[in-house]
C-alpha cells in the first residue's frame, strides 16, 4: 500500500502497521496517536475533525488513554483501522489530505510517549519450552528439566502493574535481601545479579464479567495487540525469596514495555501455526486456529564505556516469537478459567522467549549459564549480569511481502542503587 505521506522504506511504521500509542506534545495534554513513518497521526485531531463520527463515539479517541477504545471491542478496532488506512492511503479518502495537515501530525522525535493504557493488572507467563528447559537444567541438574505440570498448563504469576514503565524509563538497581549458597545468613543490599527477560505481551480488550471465563474460541475478541516486554529480574533476590511462593520483589521493581501497541489486525500476515503440543492439552485449552506470530526479536546492549567510546549497541541475541509452546489464546483461556475478571488494558506477558541455539536466548542467566560464561562486549568488557550504565534495547518486527511491521524498541538504562 502506498501513502501520500512520506514513509521511509525501512520504517517500522508503514501504512500496513498503524500501531496505537499515547503521547504528550511539548508538555501539553496527553493524546492518543498512531505511528506513521517518523510521524504520529493525532487521533484526538482526527476525532475532532469528525472523521470517525459514522464509526464510533469521538470520546474513544479523545481520551488520554486507550482504555475506552480497548473496551469498545474488535468491530470498532477494525472499523477505525480501515478508516485510518483510507485517510492515509494514496487515492483513498481525501478528507485528511485536503485539510490543513499540520494539525493532524507531529514528529515522533518532538514528543514524549507515555503508557498507552492504564494497566490494572499484569500477568507474566513462562511459555517458552526452551527457556523453561534451560532453567530446569541449570537449577535441577539431576532431575527432569520440566516440572510435571509444565506441558499441561501455561504457568504464570501475577506481576506488579504499578511499576510497568514505558520505553526509555531509567531502571534503578533494586536493593533487597539475598543469600549466596555459601553464605550462612542473608544480607540486604543492591542486587549483584540484575538481568533482563525478553518477552512479548498482549494488551487485553473488553474483558469478561467475574464468574464467566473467556472460551478459547473467543480469545481473538479480547486481545487488542502486542508490545515488547522487558521483565527486569534480580536473580539473587529472586533465588532467595521464591521458596515457596514464587516471584515477588525480584521482579516487581520494574517492567518495561515498548510504546506502540501493534494490533493483531496488523500482525495478521505474520500469523502461523505454532509448535505441536504433546500431550494434547485439556479441552478448554484446545484450539484449531493458528496462534503463533512470526515476530523477529533482538536484544542490544550498550555499556557506559561503549557509549563514551562511540561504540554502537551490540546485538547479543536474536530469536523469534513463533516458537512459543503455549499461545496467547491458551494463556487467556487458562487465566480466566477459574472465573477471574480481566479488564481493558490488562497486560499478559509471554515469559522469556528463548530459542534452541546459544545465540537465541532471552536472558543473561541463560546466555552466561548462571554467570559462569560471561559475554564479551565490543569494548573488551565482560558481562555476567548487568552493570550500572548498561542500556538494554529490545527490538521486534515482522517482515512480510516487502513491508515491515515493527514494534520500535523497549529500552532501559541501569542507574546505581539508591
Ligand atoms: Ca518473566
Amino acid at each position: 500500500m502506498e501513502s501520500w505521506r512520506d514513509i521511509g522504506e525501512r520504517s517500522d511504521f508503514p501504512l500496513e502497521n498503524l500501531p496505537y500509542g499515547a503521547f504528550r506534545a511539548h508538555g501539553g495534554a496527553v493524546h492518543l496517536g498512531v505511528a506513521v513513518g517518523e510521524d504520529v497521526l493525532d487521533l484526538a485531531a482526527v476525532a475532532q475533525a469528525g472523521l470517525i463520527d459514522d464509526i464510533c463515539e469521538r470520546e474513544l479517541l479523545e481520551a488520554a488513554s486507550l482504555n475506552p477504545f480497548l473496551a469498545a471491542g474488535p468491530d470498532c478496532w477494525t472499523a477505525v483501522r480501515e478508516r485510518l488506512t483510507a485517510l492515509l492511503q494514496l487515492g483513498g479518502d481525501a478528507r485528511l489530505r485536503a485539510a490543513n495537515v499540520d494539525r493532524f501530525f507531529v514528529r515522533q522525535r518532538e514528543i514524549d510517549m507515555v503508557l498507552p493504557a492504564e494497566i490494572g493488572d499484569y500477568v507474566d507467563f513462562y511459555s517458552s519450552i526452551e527457556h523453561a528447559t534451560n532453567l530446569g537444567r541449570m537449577f535441577r541438574p539431576d532431575g527432569e528439566a520440566l516440572m510435571p505440570n509444565w506441558r499441561h498448563l501455561p504457568i504464570g504469576y501475577h506481576g506488579r502493574a504499578s511499576t510497568v514503565v514505558i520505553d526509555g524509563t531509567p531502571i534503578v538497581r533494586p536493593r533487597g535481601q539475598r543469600k549466596p549458597p555459601q553464605a550462612a545468613l542473608p544480607t540486604f543490599g543492591p542486587s549483584a545479579r540484575l538481568d533482563i527477560e525478553l518477552e512479548v505481551g498482549f494488551i487485553a480488550g473488553p474483558g469478561n464479567a467475574m464468574g464467566e471465563p473467556i472460551a478459547i474460541a473467543d480469545a481473538r475478541e479480547h486481545i487488542f495487540g502486542l508490545v515488547l516486554v522487558n521483565d527486569w529480574s534480580a536473580r539473587d533476590i529472586q533465588a532467595w525469596e521464591y521458596q515457596l511462593l514464587g516471584p515477588f520483589l525480584g521482579k516487581s521493581f520494574a517492567t518495561t514495555i515498548s510504546p506502540w501497541i501493534v494490533t493483531l489486525d496488523a500482525l495478521e500476515p505474520c500469523r502461523m501455526a505454532g509448535p505441536q503440543q504433546v500431550p494434547q492439552p485439556l479441552p478448554y485449552l484446545q484450539t484449531r486456529d493458528e496462534w503463533a506470530y512470526d515476530i523477529a526479536l533482538a536484544v542490544d546492549v550498550q555499556s557506559q564505556t561503549m557509549r563514551e567510546r562511540g561504540i554502537a549497541p551490540q546485538t547479543i541475541s536474536r530469536t523469534t516469537f513463533a516458537g512459543m509452546y503455549w499461545n496467547m489464546a491458551q494463556q487467556l483461556a487458562h487465566a480466566t478459567s477459574n472465573g477471574t475478571a480481566i479488564r481493558p488494558g490488562d497486560l499478559y506477558a509471554s515469559g522469556t522467549i528463548s530459542g534452541s541455539t546459544p545465540d537465541s536466548l532471552g536472558s543473561f542467566i541463560e546466555m552466561t549459564w548462571n554467570g559462569e560464561r560471561p559475554i564479551e562486549l565490543a569494548s573488551g568488557e565482560r558481562r555476567a549480569f548487568l552493570e550500572d550504565g548498561d542500556e538494554i534495547a529490545l527490538r521486534g518486527w515482522c517482515e512480510r511481502g516487502g513491508s515491515r511491521i515493527g514494534f520500535g524498541a523497549a529500552r532501559g538504562m541501569i542507574l546505581p542503587a539508591r
